[in-house]
């Protein structure tokens, strides 16, 4: 089910219909995983829809990156 709408400005609220704009957040996870997240926000109501999230894992001589893509409507 789609979250947001998608317009020639960007994306829409479902909730109320304002402008989202796109927020990136940056946070360390319990496990001690680096965890980057591409986000929408809605400035009226806060509603937030990830769109891609990066994780980075530390090994021994290397890191693992993982990264998620959200597909929103087009
Ligand atoms: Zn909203």
């Amino acid at each position: 089910m789609a979250q947001v709408t998608r317009t020639e400005n960007g994306y829409l609220c479902r909730r109320d219909g304002s402008l989202m704009y796109v927020v990136y957040e940056s946070e360390k996870t319990m496990d001690n995983k680096l965890r980057v997240s591409i986000a929408y926000k809605c400035p009226v109501c806060g509603f937030r829809v990830e769109t891609e999230t990066l994780e980075m894992t530390r090994g021994r001589d290397s890191y693992t990156l993982t990264r998620t893509v959200r597909r929103l409507p087009a």
